[in-house]
């Protein structure tokens, strides 16, 4: 499914979510930045306690593994709605950041 869909089609369906609530006057940047990382607290949350090795386990575990892809699907879903908010090209940006980040941090690979 990543394959076929784009991320503006995730975009407009967190758009249209949020419009068919009427919710645009609660997604400010500070409530969406701030609900981004309450989500993500919640996904380290499964892992809190966890080593490396336990941290697999856990994923390994079906049930589990629908918890964590729940919240990171949370996490995803307010990193768009803030895009969307912020008028921000997530595409652009990503590829911006990593062609940056090729600079930092470049290939060990020959
Ligand atoms: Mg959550």
């Amino acid at each position: 499914m990543d394959v076929k869909t784009s991320v503006g089609e995730l975009k407009d369906l967190v758009r249209n979510f949020v419009a068919a609530r009427e919710w645009e006057s609660f997604h400010s940047s500070k409530h969406l930045a701030m609900s981004i990382a309450i989500e993500a607290a919640e996904l380290m949350e499964h892992f809190q306690w966890t080593d490396a090795d336990e941290g697999q386990v856990l994923l390994a575990d079906a049930e589990k593994k629908l918890e964590v892809t729940d919240e990171l699907a949370d996490i995803l879903i307010y990193c768009l709605a803030f895009a969307n908010q912020a008028d921000i090209d997530i595409s652009s940006a990503i590829k911006s950041k990593l062609d940056r980040n090729e600079f930092r941090f470049p290939s060990i690979q020959k």
